[in-house]
């Protein structure tokens, strides 16, 4: 809970510091009161569906145990929160039941999907795994480069070809090497670029095809990786592209650097996608299984 609430600390201050802050003040339930609870929620991104849905039901919270008293609210916000995250427990990744597993990674350039995809692979090393990362965003020589950065920082394998051939290919050798060497989990990089969603889906389910003649159970999870800091920006994003490209998951990066953390109060509720971890940092080490309960906790505790 403590790396959370460490990571969280600006949307604690957005959200939490301005509810208790209002609380204070205002001192009694009435509209104004819920006017402004309703404006602090908006603007630490929580979206504006959530939060209809949210005062709706702490109204009828409120009714139903005749509070009066703002000091009350705040538990039963919170319990709320934590009802609205629910039903949304975390899965965990999908792993192959047998032999390897392949992971593939969708999203825009820079929310961190080259971080993340080291941040993995450090995970999985440190379980014992053997890994391999497949530099499959072949659009941008920054992008292997980058991955091949992460691959001697973690100390795993990295397959990649030039700049520009055909990212199929790339993950064609990646596979065939990964098999042969014994690789528990294969870490694929993709040029899944979110402008352009028939080119997306063109490119990852050739992807999945050469992947699949390999490997019939591949790929076990598509994690699409989406920047916190983008507040409603993130949400599009995954509503245009997550439910429809074959995403199995999402990753929520850079929650430490910003206020917008309500966006995963947001993105929980109005999509139906679970989020498998979130980005804590810029570290090897800050990458975390998302929990609703320890995410709530770590806000209002
Ligand atoms: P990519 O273009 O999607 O591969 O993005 P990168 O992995 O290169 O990340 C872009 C920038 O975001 C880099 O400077 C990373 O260090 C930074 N970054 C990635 N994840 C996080 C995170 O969880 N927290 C913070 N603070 N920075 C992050």
């Amino acid at each position: 809970t403590s790396v959370f609430k460490e990571g969280l600390q600006k949307t604690r201050t957005a959200l939490v510091e301005k509810v208790e802050e209002l609380i204070l003040r205002r001192k009694k339930i009435d509209e104004d009161f819920y006017e402004e609870l309703e404006e602090i929620l908006i603007g630490a991104d929580v979206g504006v569906t959530t939060v209809m849905k949210l005062i709706e039901e702490l109204r009828a919270e409120v009714k139903k145990r005749k509070i009066e008293d703002a000091a009350e609210l705040q538990p039963i916000l919170s319990e709320k929160l934590v009802e609205l995250l629910n039903g949304s427990e975390n899965p965990g990744l999908n792993m192959a039941e047998s032999g390897m597993t392949v992971i593939l990674f969708v999203g825009v350039n820079g929310v961190g999907k080259t971080t993340t995809i080291g941040k993995l692979a450090h995970r999985f090393k440190s379980e014992g795994k053997k890994v391999m990362l497949a530099a499959g965003d072949t659009f941008r020589a920054g992008a292997i480069e980058q991955l091949e950065v992460w691959g001697q920082r973690v100390g795993v394998d990295v397959i990649k070809q030039q700049a520009g051939s055909d990212p199929a290919a790339v993950m064609y050798d990646a596979v065939h090497a990964a098999k042969q060497r014994g690789v528990d989990v294969l870490l694929c990089d993709t040029a899944g670029r979110l402008q352009n969603k028939s080119n997306l889906m063109e490119e990852l389910n050739k992807i999945f095809r050469v992947i699949q003649r390999e490997v019939p159970t591949a790929p076990h999870e598509v994690l699409l990786v989406l920047d916190a800091t983008t507040g409603q920006n993130a949400l599009s994003q995954a509503r245009l592209f997550g439910e429809k490209s074959g995403v199995t998951g999402l990753v929520l990066t850079k929650l430490d650097g910003t206020a917008k953390g309500g966006i995963v109060i947001a993105i929980r509720n109005e999509l139906n996608l679970p989020v498998k971890f979130v980005g804590l940092g810029e570290k090897m080490g800050d990458l975390q299984e998302f929990d609703s309960e320890q995410f709530v906790h770590a806000l209002f505790a």
